[in-house]
């Protein structure tokens, strides 16, 4: 038996504890969206009514809902074998999934190591970083560098990244020893300036620098000058510091390229990938490591990375991201997103002109504009546009002021012109409400 709408939401209210989601004004306000099925760039609520997924579900879902050979892999594995320990076994899938990845990985990263999600593939790089250093006789690097207005993820040791102050707040006083530099999204020269003067002054206290490569997701969509890259490669190998970048968001296409550092040929020590990874089907992460990274972990029993969640390498996700990697090369996914991402540049500079609309930018798959009345996170100028998307069927959950769109790579042309244009007309209906 299923439940109508109305029995969810009041079940919904008296026990789910939301993520990201003020709780209070949730349970005596919010008229929840109930979704109850999707399928390609469509979500589909209870009452019937379809919404263009205008962040892929939370930037995951690179090849749409329900993509049929993903289904099938995940059928398919099932039948064999849907879980196992990666701890000293293995399996066919995490095997071959590992090699296959390192063969669309940048630069010498040649060792994978397996995890859940985009924060623990994060937080397994800092840890790799911290023992990497020690190993390499450098116990004194236990320091790390973020931008501000970072989001790397949820764990404690991740959440000391995070340059958003609204987010560090409640933890202020027991997080891991991070400092934060400007963003070159706030101009290259000065975000330049600071990351070569504290390399200079302070480097040797550094273990990683640790980036979201041209593009800060949560903090806005902003993106920044790909120069800032070479750039902090340059200085982090001429400073024994590792170049941590993580392309949770931007990995598998988002930005154009696979990778985003893929722009500049940058090369990291450690990259992190998640949310792609399977498109959005399971929760599964990776963090990749040179040679040089992962021989500092072999030896005496000791040097080992004593490390690993209980579902690394689970065969469900290894089999679901190796068919994602497959159907990328038959499908020319990245290929075929290149018009989509023009369509994409073409809207959005268009909508800078509507008034209360502040500045608008674009990169690959990503489309964002700023509102005017902006108060960071808490503005609620993004919600009244969210709001007006609803009734005309699309689904663009904001980050404070600034409304943005991560569709499906493989969006249909005419679903994206659909979605540009319902952000530029909810955009001119909700400006006018809020003047
Ligand atoms: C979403 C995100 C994370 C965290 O990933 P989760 O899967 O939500 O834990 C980390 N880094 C970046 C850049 C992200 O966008």
């Amino acid at each position: 038996m299923t439940l109508d709408r109305a029995s969810i939401v009041e079940i919904d209210k008296k026990t789910v504890w939301h993520p990201y989601t003020p709780m209070q004004q949730y349970i005596e306000r919010a008229r929840p969206l109930v979704i109850e099925r999707a399928q390609g760039a469509r979500l589909f609520d209870a009452d019937g009514r379809s919404y263009i997924d205008g962040n892929a579900s939370w930037w995951t879902a690179l090849l749409g809902h329900g993509h049929p050979r993903i289904i099938e892999a995940l059928g398919r594995q099932s039948r064999r074998l849907c879980h196992t320990a990666l701890a000293g076994i293995v399996h066919e899938q995490a095997a071959r999934l590992a090699d296959e990845l390192v063969q669309v990985a940048p630069g010498p990263l040649c060792r994978v190591f397996f995890s859940d999600d985009g924060s623990t593939a994060v937080e397994v790089a800092m840890k790799m970083a911290l023992q990497y250093q020690r190993q390499s006789g450098q116990a004194g690097r236990t320091r790390f560098v973020a931008l501000e207005g970072a989001f790397h993820g949820e764990t404690l040791g991740v959440t000391a990244l995070g340059g958003v102050e609204l987010f560090r707040r409640p933890f202020a006083g027991v997080l891991l020893d991070c400092v934060h530099v400007p963003s070159a999204a706030d101009g290259y020269e000065r975000a330049f300036g600071a990351l070569e003067q504290l390399l200079t002054e302070s480097g040797r206290d550094i273990a990683a620098v640790v980036l979201e490569p041209l593009v800060q997701g949560a903090a806005g969509m902003r993106i920044y000058d790909a120069r800032y890259l070479v750039m902090a490669r340059e200085l982090t190998r001429r400073s024994g510091v590792l170049l941590v970048l993580d392309e949770v968001f931007t990995g598998y296409g988002r930005t154009g390229p696979m990778w985003a550092s893929e722009h500049v040929d940058v090369h990291p020590d450690i990259l992190c990938t998640a949310k792609g990874f399977t498109a959005g089907t399971l929760p599964m992460a990776a963090t990749l490591v040179t040679e040089q990274v992962f021989e500092a972990f072999l030896g005496d029993a000791s040097r080992a990375f004593y490390y690993g969640h209980t579902f690394c390498g689970n065969p469900l996700g290894a089999a679901v991201a190796r068919e994602v990697l497959a159907i990328y090369r038959d499908e020319h996914v990245l290929e075929r997103a290149r018009g989509k991402a023009r369509r994409i540049a073409e809207a959005f500079a268009g909508m800078a002109e509507i008034p209360g609309v502040v500045s608008t930018r674009s990169l690959g798959m990503i489309g964002a504009l700023e509102l005017q009345h902006g108060d960071g996170y808490l503005a609620q100028s993004g919600w009244r546009v969210y709001e007006q998307a609803l009734e005309r069927g699309a689904y663009l959950r904001p980050l404070g002021n600034v409304v943005y769109v991560t569709p499906s790579l493989n969006i249909d042309d005419d679903e994206l012109d659909a979605l540009l244009s319902i952000v530029d007309s909810s955009v001119r209906a909700a400006v006018s409400e809020g003047s």
